[in-house]
């Protein structure tokens, strides 16, 4: 396997993990470009948003909800951002579809 989110997803890659369940992970990004930056993962390989379709769409839903989730856990009231990344025109580095969660506001952890 030589998708590194996949990788991360089975745990042969530490992540310091914000929530899991059966079908989503996210933990914090490695390179954080805001106060909280986290990212969102299905644990099966999807390569990007051009990749969605009729199939596989529930688990966007999901990602969503679960979003939202931490967002209220992380006491982000006063709002973040969502934003994932197509392609190489789309500035997508990382071959695994992926939502970047950015907020302002600095939190008491991680620290730094
Ligand atoms: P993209 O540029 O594909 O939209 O975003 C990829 C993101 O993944 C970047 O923000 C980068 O910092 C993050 N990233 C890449 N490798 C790792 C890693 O091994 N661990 C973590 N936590 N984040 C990573
Ligand atoms: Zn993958």
């Amino acid at each position: 396997m030589d998708c590194i989110f996949c990788r991360i997803a089975a745990g042969e890659i530490p992540s310091t993990k914000i929530f899991e369940d059966d079908q989503v992970l996210a933990f914090y990004d490695a390179s954080p470009q805001a106060p909280v930056h986290f990212l969102v993962i299905p644990k099966t390989h999807i390569g990007s948003v051009q990749e969605v379709d009729a199939g596989n769409s529930g688990m966007i839903a999901h990602i969503f909800e679960v979003i939202a989730g931490i967002a209220r856990q992380l006491d982000l009231d006063n709002g973040y951002r969502v934003v994932t990344n197509v392609g190489d025109d789309g500035g997508q580095t990382v071959g695994h579809l992926h939502f970047h969660v950015l907020a302002k506001r600095k939190l008491a952890w991680p620290p730094g």
